[in-house]
C-alpha cells in the first residue's frame, strides 16, 4: 500500500469539543436496504437511531436495483438449492455460515417486507401468487420482483415508510459521513488505531458536527464510481470503505469487483443496466454479424456466471472488432416485454431503440463491490462498535462472485441482524465518548491538482487496468499512477476555505484514491484468476496456494493472508 493513504488517519483537522455535538445510541450511515433495515431492527429493539445519507434517501443503489430479490418461498425449491448455487458462483471463498444465514433467513426478512406493504409482482390472473423468474447462476425460478423491473424503487419505498413510522429514529439527509470517530489514545499517530469506533464525524447542514454514537453501522454502499463504465448512480464513492479502512478496521477480499454483462451502449447516454432477467426470460446476446456467439463460452450459454458472460463479451468485442454486442430480445412477445420491463422500454424509447424490431446495443460495465469491511455473523466488524452491512461490508456471503438478486437479500438479512445486535450492545452503556479529543494535520506544501480531472482520470485508468482483465504490468502502472495522485492529493484538507459541495468533491476523490490503491494491490497479490478477479497473466485457478482471503489493515502495507476453512 501507499505511504500517503496508510498514514492519513482523519480527513480533516477537528477539535471535537468546539464543534456542535450529537449523540444517539445507534448511529446508520447509508440509507439503502442495509441501512434502512438496520435502522428498523435497531429502533424495534428499543435503541435511539440517527441514519445519515449523504444525497437524499432515495438516491441509492438500492432505489435503481431492477431485476429483484432471491429468495426459497415455493416448495419445489430448496435452502440447499440456494446454498449450491451461491457456493458455486463464489468459486470457492464464499463463507458457509454466512451463506447460510443468509438464505435460511431470507423468506422471512421478505414476507416481512409484504407485511409492510411491499407490492411485489403477482402470477397473471392470481392476485395471491408471488411471481418468480430465473436469473444466471439459479438453478430455480426463485426471484421475485416488483412493477416488473422497479424492484429496488418499490423495496426502497416500502422499507423508507416503516422507518418513517418508528418515532426512534431521525433521518438526516444530504449528511455526508467524512470520517469514523475512533477514541484513540493518540489520534496524532498514524499507527495508532483506536480500539473502538464511537461515532463519526459528519458535514450536516454545511456544518462539521461530532456524531456520538454507542454503536455504529456503516451501510454507505459500494465503489461502482471508481470505475468510468458503471451501473452505479454518483453516491457510491466508496466513502465507507474508505473510512472504516482509515479508522483501523480489516477490509476483505477487496480485489473482488464484479462487472454487470450488459448495461446499455449508447453514446453520450449513461450506462444503464439491462437486467439479467431479459436474458432469464430468453433474450440472447448476439455480436455485430447476429452470431449468437455465448454457447461457444459456456453450457449455460446467457444464463452462465456474469464474470463468465462479461470476459466472453469483451472477447467477442476484440474478435469482431467492435465496440460492443447486442441483446437480442426481437423474439419475446412484445407486449409482454412492455408489461415485464417497463422502466426498461421506457428507457430504450428514449433513444428509438423498439426491442421487438431493435437489437439492443449493450457492454459490460461495474457493478458490485463484493470487497469490504470484515464483517461477522452479526455484521460486527474488527473495530469494537463497528457494524458494516451491505455492499459496504464484506460477509463472504458472496465469495468470488455475486449471484443476481443475492445482495438485496443480503442486506436484508444482515441489516436485521446488525440492527438488532448494534441496539443490544448499546443498551450495556459501556462507551465512553472522548469529548476533548482532537487531531491536527500539517498544511500541505505541495501543488493543488484539479480534482475533477484526477477524479474522471482515476476512472478511466481502473476501468483500462483494472477492470474486467487485469495483469501484473498494467497493474504496476496503475498502482504507480495512482501512487502519484495521492501524493498530491492525500496531503490535502478539503474544509478549510471552501465547506459544502467543493469539499464533498475533495473528500469522495480522497476517498476513491484510497479504494482504488486497495484494489489494485489486491488485483496484484492475488496471482490467480477466480470469480470475477481474473488475470491474463495468471488464467487458472490455483486451490493450492490461493484458497484464502486478502484482509487489509492500516497501516500494515501487505494483505495479511488469511486461509479459508
Ligand atoms: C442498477 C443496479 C441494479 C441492481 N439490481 C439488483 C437486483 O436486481 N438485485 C439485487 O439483489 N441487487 C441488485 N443490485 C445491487 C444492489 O442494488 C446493491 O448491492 C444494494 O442495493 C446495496 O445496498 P446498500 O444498502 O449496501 O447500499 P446503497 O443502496 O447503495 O445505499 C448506500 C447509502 O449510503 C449512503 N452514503 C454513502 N456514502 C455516505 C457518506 N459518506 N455519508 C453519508 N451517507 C453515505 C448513501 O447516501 C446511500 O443512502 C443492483 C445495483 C445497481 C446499481
Amino acid at each position: 500500500m501507499l505511504e500517503s493513504i496508510t498514514q492519513r488517519r482523519y480527513l480533516i483537522p477537528f477539535n471535537a469539543a468546539r464543534l456542535p455535538q450529537q449523540f444517539t445510541d445507534v448511529l446508520v450511515i447509508g440509507g439503502g436496504v442495509a441501512g434502512l433495515r438496520a435502522a428498523i431492527a435497531a429502533a424495534d429493539a428499543g435503541a435511539e437511531v440517527l441514519l445519515l445519507t449523504k444525497d437524499t434517501v432515495a438516491e441509492s443503489n438500492t432505489w435503481y436495483a431492477q431485476g429483484g430479490i432471491a429468495a426459497v418461498l415455493q416448495p419445489m425449491d430448496s435452502y440447499e438449492s440456494h446454498i449450491h448455487d451461491t457456493e458455486v458462483g463464489g468459486a470457492g471463498m464464499c463463507d458457509e455460515k454466512a451463506v447460510r444465514i443468509v438464505i435460511e433467513e431470507g423468506p422471512t426478512r421478505v414476507l416481512e417486507l409484504l407485511e409492510w406493504g411491499a407490492n411485489f409482482d403477482k402470477k397473471p390472473g392470481n392476485p395471491h401468487d408471488l411471481a418468480f423468474t430465473l436469473e444466471g447462476g439459479h438453478s430455480f425460478a426463485r426471484i421475485i420482483h416488483a412493477y416488473g423491473d422497479a424492484t429496488g424503487r418499490e423495496l426502497a419505498q416500502t422499507l423508507i415508510r416503516t422507518v418513517r413510522s418508528r418515532e426512534n429514529i431521525r433521518i438526516s439527509e444530504t449528511s455526508f459521513a467524512i470520517d469514523l470517530i475512533t477514541d484513540d489514545a493518540d489520534s496524532q499517530n498514524p499507527a495508532s488505531n483506536g480500539s473502538r469506533c464511537v461515532g463519526a464525524i459528519a458535514l450536516i447542514d454545511e456544518q462539521v458536527q461530532m456524531i456520538w454514537a454507542k454503536r455504529t453501522i456503516l451501510a454507505s454502499g459500494g465503489a461502482g464510481q471508481l470505475y468510468r463504465e458503471s451501473t452505479n448512480p454518483s453516491i457510491a464513492t466508496a466513502d465507507g470503505h474508505a473510512m472504516a479502512y482509515r479508522a483501523g478496521a480489516t477490509l476483505q477480499d477487496m480485489e473482488m469487483v464484479q462487472f454487470h454483462p450488459t448495461t446499455l451502449y449508447v453514446a453520450g447516454a449513461s450506462r444503464a443496466l439491462i437486467t439479467e432477467a431479459v436474458r432469464g426470460e430468453g433474450g440472447y446476446l448476439v455480436d455485430r454479424n447476429g452470431y449468437r456467439f455465448m454457447g461457444d463460452y459456456h453450457p449455460a450459454k446467457e444464463l452462465a456466471p456474469r464474470d463468465v458472460v462479461s470476459r466472453a463479451i469483451v472477447e467477442q468485442i476484440r474478435k469482431t472488432h467492435y465496440t460492443h454486442v447486442y441483446l437480442d430480445a426481437r423474439h419475446l412477445p412484445a407486449t409482454e416485454f412492455l408489461e415485464r420491463f417497463p422502466q426498461l422500454a421506457k428507457l430504450l424509447e428514449q433513444f428509438e431503440i423498439d426491442p421487438a424490431k431493435d437489437l439492443i446495443p449493450i457492454h459490460p460495465a461495474a457493478h458490485y463491490m463484493i470487497g469490504g469491511v470484515d464483517a461477522d455473523e452479526y455484521g460486527r466488524s474488527s473495530l469494537a462498535g463497528l457494524y458494516a452491512v451491505g455492499e459496504a461490508g464484506c460477509s463472504g456471503l458472496h465469495g468470488a462472485n455475486r449471484l443476481g438478486s443475492n445482495s438485496l437479500l443480503e442486506g436484508l438479512a444482515f441489516g436485521a441482524r446488525a440492527g438488532a445486535d448494534a441496539a443490544r450492545g448499546a443498551k450495556e452503556n459501556n462507551v465512553r465518548f472522548p469529548l476533548r479529543l482532537e487531531h491536527k494535520i500539517p498544511p500541505s506544501t505541495k501543488t493543488e491538482l484539479d480534482i475533477t480531472d484526477v477524479k474522471s482520470s482515476l476512472r478511466s485508468v481502473m476501468w483500462r487496468n483494472v477492470g474486467i482483465e487485469r495483469d501484473g504490468p498494467r497493474l504496476e502502472e496503475t498502482r504507480e499512477i495512482i501512487a502519484f495522485w495521492a501524493r498530491y492529493v492525500m496531503d490535502k484538507i478539503f474544509i478549510v476555505n471552501n465547506l459544502g459541495p467543493a469539499a464533498v468533491a475533495g473528500w469522495e476523490v480522497q476517498n476513491m484514491l484510497t479504494v482504488a490503491a486497495l484494489i489494485t494491490n489486491a488485483a496484484m497479490s492475488r496471482t490467480e484468476s477466480r470469480g470475477c478477479h481474473y488475470r491474463l497473466d495468471y488464467p487458472r485457478t490455483d486451490n493450492t496456494h490461493w484458497r484464502l482471503h486478502l484482509l487489509w489493515k492500516r497501516p500494515i502495507e501487505t494483505p495479511i493472508p488469511d486461509p479459508i476453512g
